[in-house]
């Protein structure tokens, strides 16, 4: 029985991918081990054939070890065209293998690649602000054990990214690839993390005029984020990644011995109060912990009114963690299965923003997939569709160019600098 495009998704995060030997990936998107180093994999889009969504990104594993045993493998006609192919049962799936954007070539008049700048994963581009996490600076080292960063910041992406080099980066990225969001993170930066990426998100509002994430180590000052707020953020995750107390502390020791796991769950319900429903995430790795403590994770962000950003663990090359294996199909589909439900339950409008598509987790609206079709899901559906409705000329004004409001104007900047050309979106962005 062929999977759905998102059962398809999962699987590719659990199972990994092979590319056929006669296979050219000329034009694709490069791999690009940043940030965490999640983004390790192949970005592909996958069709669904839905009325629920109509396609779904993914970045699918490749260099991992794992991987090379997968019964996938990515398969590409001379005249065009790609699928992947299940040997399991001679499936084919079609999928879209992304270009590699044009401004990825290019350098910021600082003479920095943009590429080392920031890297789109999914229709969004990501960046790593700030230097590399402390955590990594202590001897021993106090990283997630999952996590890369260490390896990756100075190494294959630019240490030093001055506020020109972001705008710059996300100007061209607006402008050609038709993003809307930019999603900033920066480890563990002690009590400092807000206030060092202050700049930058003043800078993308007031001069590219993009929707702007911030994924920052909590501080207990809880009125940073109210300042956070203040400059026009839209979007606050917190990385709380696990849910079994023991879990966190074996998993993630920096965040243990430094912050503790409470002050995850007080920023992620200080910030849900404040923002709008479903503008804040709890993030998760589903995949280590029991699963029992996962589905409660997942309750317990969607009933504060954010909604859970579930990550499939992945070994990653280079992560102290790199040895261990991915994790269960069956058990992450009934995880992802059930961000959906737990969204649904507490009527959080996942999916209302425009064009927001992440590749390396399962997006909850993704997960409408894997419901079971009756009244419930149906009249979440429509209230989804509602959401983005009345949800559109916001985030419209939200992604205009708008400095600070000084007394007599009406702090807007005129958009057509930053307008996208016409033509120069991406086909698949
Ligand atoms: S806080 Fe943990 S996951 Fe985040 S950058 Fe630091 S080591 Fe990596």
């Amino acid at each position: 029985m062929p999977l759905n495009a998102c059962e398809l998704e999962i699987d590719l995060f659990c199972r990994g991918l092979r590319l056929d030997g006669d296979l050219s990936l000329e034009g694709a998107r490069s791999i690009a081990r940043t940030r965490a180093g999640l983004g390790s994999g192949l970005e592909l889009v996958l069709p669904t054939g839905s009325w629920l969504k109509q396609r779904i990104w993914v970045n699918a594993p490749v260099e991992e070890p794992f991987a090379a045993a997968s019964p996938y493998v990515l398969h590409g006609a001379p005249a065009g065209g790609h699928w992947i192919e299940d040997t399991r049962d001679g499936h084919r799936y079609a999928v879209d293998v992304p270009p590699e954007p044009a401004w990825y070539a290019r350098t910021t008049s600082r003479g920095i690649p943009m590429h080392r700048v920031g890297v789109l994963q999914g229709s969004y581009l990501g960046i790593y602000v700030n230097m590399v996490c402390t955590f990594w600076n202590y001897q021993p080292a106090l990283n997630c054990r999952f996590c890369t960063t260490g390896e990756n910041v100075g190494e294959h992406e630019a240490a030093d990214k001055a506020v020109e080099d972001v705008v710059e980066t996300c100007r061209a990225a607006k402008a050609e690839s038709g993003i809307t969001f930019v999603h900033l993170n920066a480890g563990f930066q002690g009590s400092r993390g807000v206030q060092f990426a202050e700049p930058y998100i003043r800078a993308i509002k007031e001069q590219v005029g993009l929707l702007v994430g911030a994924q920052l180590a909590p501080e207990k000052d809880f009125s940073r984020y109210d300042r956070l707020i203040d400059l026009g953020v839209d979007h606050l995750s917190f990385c709380v990644e696990f849910f079994d107390p023991e879990w966190f502390a074996r998993i993630c020791p920096g965040k243990q011995r430094v912050l503790g796991q409470q002050i995850f769950l007080d920023s992620i319900e200080y910030c849900a109060r404040r923002m709008p429903r479903g503008a804040v995430s709890g993030e998760i790795i589903a995949g280590l912990e029991p699963i029992a403590s996962t589905l409660g994770g997942i309750d317990w962000i969607a009933a504060r009114g954010a909604f859970p950003t579930v990550c499939v663990f992945r070994p990653t090359v280079g992560a102290d963690l790199e040895a261990w294996a991915p994790p269960r199909y069956e058990e992450m589909r009934a995880v992802m299965a059930h961000v959906y439900d737990a969204c649904r339950r507490h009527w959080i409008p996942i999916g209302a923003a425009p064009n927001i598509e992440v590749s390396i987790v399962v997006n909850p609206d993704d997960a409408a997939l894997l419901a079971p079709r009756g009244p419930a899901f149906y009249a979440y559906e429509g209230y989804r569709r509602l959401a983005r409705a009345v949800a559109a000329p916001i985030f419209a004004r939200r992604m205009r160019p708008r400095r600070r409001r000084e007394p007599g104007d009406d702090g807007e900047i005129p958009q057509a600098s930053t307008a996208p050309e016409p033509g120069g979106r991406s086909s698949t962005a």
